[in-house]
């Protein structure tokens, strides 16, 4: 029978990404203790992928119009397929563009308590938050990776940063560096968890990128790459 645009999509990006995961594995994760260690271990945790804003939030807007919203809903769509394709365990916070919003009045720290919830009722979780960045100058680029302060986070903050730089911008000089307080989300889980800033919907030309879905799948490959590596790195110690 006919197979719809919308599942040829998705096989193709499935394919593009098993590739591209098994390239980073080869380099990174096999080389140490073999990727069934990996998912083995990966097997006692389950990665929590946190789309960030939604509904009335949009986060940042590039000139295009395009919003950080749709953007985090669709690496995060594309991460759980991926990591659904390893078999990793996932929950994600949105599957849809919504604000989560009772009675229309949306609030943002009604909304990160609300994300704080269902990250903290996941037994052993491990936590992706996906935002994308803005900054008055619109030259500014680049992926960001901030960690809650604790050790494990810490951990798989500087992977997702090293990851992020070697494989998809090697001019990226940004490094991984602990969230500021008064970020809600990695303050208030009580997992290992990241704050990924994929790039910048100030900067025209990598907000462009940003919206591209090979790009996109690039980076869920990476994150999920990311994760995979990390948690490999858990069973060694
Ligand atoms: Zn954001």
């Amino acid at each position: 029978m006919f197979i719809t645009i919308d599942i040829k999509r998705v096989i193709k990006i499935t394919a593009v990404s098993l590739l591209a995961v098994l390239l980073l594995l080869g380099i990174k994760a096999v080389s140490d203790h073999g990727f069934m260690a990996a998912m083995n271990n990966s097997d006692k945790h389950t990665l929590v992928l946190d789309a960030g804003h939604g509904g009335v939030d949009g986060g940042a807007v590039a000139v295009s119009g395009e919003k950080e919203s749709d953007i985090n809903l669709s690496l995060a769509l594309k991460a759980e397929i991926i990591a659904d394709f390893l078999g990793v365990e996932t929950a994600l916070t949105r599957t849809e563009d919504t604000d989560g919003a009772e009675n229309g009045e949306y609030s943002e720290r009604e909304n990160l308590i609300n994300r704080v919830d269902t990250v903290n009722s996941v037994q052993n979780a491990v936590l992706i938050s996906i935002h994308q960045n803005k900054f008055p100058s619109s030259i500014v680029s680049g992926a960001e990776v901030m960690y809650s302060d604790n050790i494990q986070s810490k951990q798989l903050g500087l992977i997702t940063q090293d990851n992020l730089v070697s494989e998809l911008d090697k001019e990226n000089r940004r490094v991984a560096r602990k969230a500021p307080t008064e970020l809600l989300l990695t303050s208030s889980v009580s997992c290992p968890a990241i704050l990924v800033e994929c790039g910048f919907m100030s900067n025209p030309d990598e907000a462009i990128k940003l919206s591209n879905e090979q790009y996109q799948t690039k980076i869920a490959t990476v994150l999920i790459a990311s994760y995979i590596q990390y948690i490999n790195q858990l069973s060694s110690i």
